[in-house]
């Protein structure tokens, strides 16, 4: 669906990713792990063009961006308009970026109004789906200030899936929120695997990683240093420093 091919991205002097391949299956669920600096929000940005690299390409399945008839062909992605290879790319951050002064529902439904051109009345039948999505319907008229955090970042879930993306991209989606909000994310995110939504998550959660993941990527200072099937990648480490990498989460 997705696919990364030797990039390779400097800030500067710094090389933050080096000769980087990568490929997204559909319905896949791919996590990506590794210590602060690794690269990994610069490689999720990259992937989801919102970053430009330095060398290699990004290629994108043509059917995402609408062409029915493709047969499978990849689009490199340097080739289109950036929104429109955006399009079929949902993303969520750590922070959650809702609008302070705009209720849940209205944080969901505003790309609908404004790019979809959806009216008042469609664009809040389809929030309120979104919301109810993620356990939140009963919360649609609170602001964001009388959420919790977990319930803050279920909101910009929402707000994403409202877009119908074909992929979703979480960069450490959990990892501002206090311990006990933490789970119910996770179970929205797990939800969502398990309908099938491909997914590429960067995450410090070993325990959705080993549960929900088909494929775990370990990066280490701009390159990927081990990926394969969570059960392999955490019981039979092979590099010494995802080892060690483990060993600090244990
Ligand atoms: P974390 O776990 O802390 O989020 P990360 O693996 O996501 O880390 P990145 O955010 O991708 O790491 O950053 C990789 C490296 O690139 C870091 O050394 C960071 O300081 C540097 N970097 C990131 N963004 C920029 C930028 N806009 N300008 C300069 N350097 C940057
Ligand atoms: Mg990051």
């Amino acid at each position: 669906i997705v696919e990364a091919q030797g990039v390779s991205k400097q800030f500067g002097d710094l090389e933050v990713l080096t000769d980087i391949d990568f490929r997204l299956s559909p319905s896949e669920v791919v996590c990506v792990i590794g210590p602060s600096g690794s690269g990994k929000s610069t490689l999720l940005r990259c992937l989801a063009f919102l970053e430009p690299y330095d060398h290699g390409s990004v290629y994108i399945d043509s059917q995402l961006l609408g062409y029915e008839d493709s047969g499978g062909k990849r689009v490199r992605t340097s080739e289109k308009r950036v929104d429109e290879v955006r399009a079929p790319v949902g993303m969520v951050f750590q922070h959650f970026h809702l609008w302070p002064h705009r209720t849940a529902l209205e944080n969901v439904t505003e790309a609908l109004r404004l790019v979809n051109g959806l009216s008042r009345r469609e664009a809040d039948e389809e929030g309120m789906a979104m919301l109810e999505q993620v356990g939140l319907a009963d919360r649609a008229g609170h602001f964001p200030e009388s959420l919790s955090g977990g319930q803050k970042q279920r909101v910009a879930i929402a707000r994403a899936l409202a877009m119908k993306p074909r992929v979703m991209f979480f960069d450490e989606p959990t990892s501002a929120l206090d311990p006990e909000l933490v789970g119910e994310v996770l179970e929205v995110m797990n939800k969502l695997a398990a309908d099938g939504m491909t997914m590429v998550v960067v995450t410090h959660e070993m325990g959705f990683a080993a549960k929900v993941a088909d494929r775990v990527i370990f990066m280490d200072q701009g390159r990927v240093v081990e990926s394969g099937a969570p059960d392999k990648l955490f019981r039979h480490p092979q590099s010494e420093r995802l080892q060690q990498f483990l060993n600090t989460w244990r």
